[in-house]
């Protein structure tokens, strides 16, 4: 018997027109300048002015259904502008990380056919370069301040942003879209081989962002202010842009700003309840506030994900500053919203600790399992590792297979029966929560035995004089391979190796104590602000041990 209810297409067109609407006058974008004020505009006015853009894109620029609209942006008002206007007229949003490697970066604007880049002013010298190279870009727009001598020349037609919309239509006939097509294209940075390309539906971030406003997620509402100091071009700022869209949810954007002090200040002088980041940025703030202290007792909750979070880190901001970390897991592949860390309820605080700092559990719509080495599912006793797979209405089944090609499914992130293979290690508790070893790739192979580079890392970062660790494996003649520790102290730190090692010895079992050390200046970090494992191996581990 087929269903008698409505069949209405989930889209980004319903979270623009409802947040347009519903929330126009009561929520707001801040974004942040640097100097002076802030620049601030109503949800209806982000409203209006993504139409603009859409009726521009199509009359002015020529942009059709399905073409890629590309955009190269900080996080600020004009970004999510883009966000809302391009996938509703039926166009993909392809979010560009600007800080990938030039080659990296061309080679994706080609793969997506890129027709337009919306490209913030200061970024332009980092674009301009690459232009000669970029086959399918027929239009540049340029959107905040910076030079745009950078531009003389250069084959594309070069438009103004504000310049491009005003005037333009206040209304624009959306089109019916199907909720299955593309809705946002965003590519994982390529650890090996090229870039991989996920392109979310309508459908996946209609889900995705219901589910971030629920209160095992974020739980965004009304009263809320979100900072996103993730940028929008890391797997949608983790959703949580359209989910603040859909909930009326005010929104604080840090722009180019994400260093720690003005991160501080902004917090401070704007109040935002929310706050989401890799926990690099939120080791680099907390060594703000600690030194010079603010008042940021607004914040409710800090969603830390993208990589383990301490438990330093966490147990630091709670007893000093008095901030609620969430620590939550998640891709790109998977939208990227997959576990969040909340304990059960009614626990007094020392018993949900642990909880807290487990991975977390899964929603409803995200299936999870764990399989061993020979392929066999693990069961969820809290002890036996696993790869993690995970299947839902917002995981990836495919990468995206460029202009002219098929999707594809390569055989290391797939199974046959449709899962994506996560590549993470870890247990689920018989109350369904997940803990996370390690990477498999970042796994230490000794003797048979495996060592969580995260757990060494997270002892380390634990003794006061740490202010960053990260630890992975060097090849070792007896036992295949050994960790290799390298570390950042905190300003004045006096201590050594021996103290470490001593430090960890009660902490950890000896077999897993390493035995190379490396004191660095700073940990090299990804594109996205996490620990650079595969450049640390070879700057540190190819030579340099002590
Ligand atoms: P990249 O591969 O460039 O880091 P992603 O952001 O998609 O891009 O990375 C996803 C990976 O980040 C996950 O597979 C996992 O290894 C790691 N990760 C994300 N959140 C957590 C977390 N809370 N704890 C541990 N690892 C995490």
């Amino acid at each position: 018997m087929l269903s008698t209810m409505q069949d209405v297409p989930l889209t980004v067109t319903r979270i623009l027109v409802h947040g347009t609407l519903v929330h126009g006058r009561t929520a707001h974008v801040t974004t942040w300048t640097g100097e002076g004020e802030p620049r601030r505009r109503s949800f209806h006015e982000v409203g209006v002015r993504s139409t603009q853009l859409a009726n521009a894109l199509r009359d002015e620029l020529g942009v059709e259904p399905g073409q890629a609209v590309a955009t190269l942006m900080w996080n600020n008002c004009e970004h999510l502008e883009a966000y809302l206007a391009v996938p509703s007229m039926g166009a993909v949003l392809h979010t560009l990380n600007l800080r990938l490697p030039a080659d990296q970066l061309g080679w994706i604007v080609n793969h997506a056919a890129d027709r337009v880049i919306i490209v913030n002013g200061s970024v332009l010298p980092l674009l301009a370069p690459l232009l000669p190279t970029l086959t399918t870009v027929k239009h540049i727009v340029v959107a905040g301040p910076g030079d745009r001598s950078v531009l003389d020349g250069c084959a594309a037609r070069v438009h103004e942003y504000e310049e491009l919309i005003e005037g333009r239509p206040q209304r624009y006939a959306w089109p019916e879209i199907d909720e299955r097509q593309a809705a946002a294209l965003c590519y994982t940075s390529g650890t090996t081989g090229h870039p991989k390309g996920v392109a979310y539906s309508h459908r996946s971030i209609y889900l995705h962002s219901m589910q971030v406003n629920t209160a095992e997620s974020f739980g965004m509402s009304g009263g809320d202010i979100l900072l996103p100091v993730v940028p929008m071009f890391h797997a949608n700022a983790w959703g949580t842009p359209h989910a603040a869209f859909m909930a009326g949810a005010s929104i604080l954007m840090p722009d180019r700003f994400l260093q720690p002090e003005p991160l501080a200040e902004m917090i401070e002088r704007e109040r935002p309840t929310i706050a989401a980041a890799v926990p690099t940025v939120w080791q680099g703030l907390l060594a703000e506030l600690d030194a010079r202290p603010r008042e940021v007792s607004c914040l409710r909750n800090v969603f830390i994900g993208g990589a383990a979070c301490p438990p330093s880190l966490m147990k630091a901001y709670g007893e000093r500053h008095g901030i609620h970390v969430v620590h939550a897991w998640g891709m790109t592949e998977t939208s990227p919203l997959g576990s969040v860390a909340h304990p059960p309820g009614g626990l007094p605080a020392e018993d949900a600790w642990p909880y807290r700092l487990t991975q977390g559990r899964f929603p409803a719509s995200v299936e999870c399992r764990l399989i061993s080495a020979d392929g066999e599912l693990v069961p969820w006793d809290g002890k036996t590792p696993g790869e993690l797979e995970v299947r839902g209405p917002w995981i990836a089944g495919a990468y995206y297979g460029g202009a002219d090609g098929e999707p594809f499914r390569p055989e290391d992130k797939f199974t046959e029966d449709g899962w994506l293979k996560t590549g993470d290690v870890g247990t689920i508790s018989p109350d369904c929560y997940l803990t996370l070893t390690d990477r498999a790739k970042d796994v230490i192979k000794s003797g048979g035995e495996w060592i969580s580079s995260v757990e060494l890392e997270n002892q380390l970062m634990g003794h006061p004089e740490v202010a960053e660790a990260a630890v992975v494996a060097v090849p070792d003649e007896k036992w295949g391979e050994r960790p290799l520790a390298t570390v950042v102290l905190t300003d004045g730190a006096t201590i050594g190796y021996e103290d470490l090692r001593a430090f960890l010895a009660e902490r950890v079992a000896r077999w897993q104590l390493p035995e190379h050390w490396a004191l660095i200046p700073a940990v090299p970090k990804t594109s996205v602000g996490k620990f650079d494992k595969k450049v640390i191996r070879k700057k540190y581990a190819d030579g340099d041990l002590d």
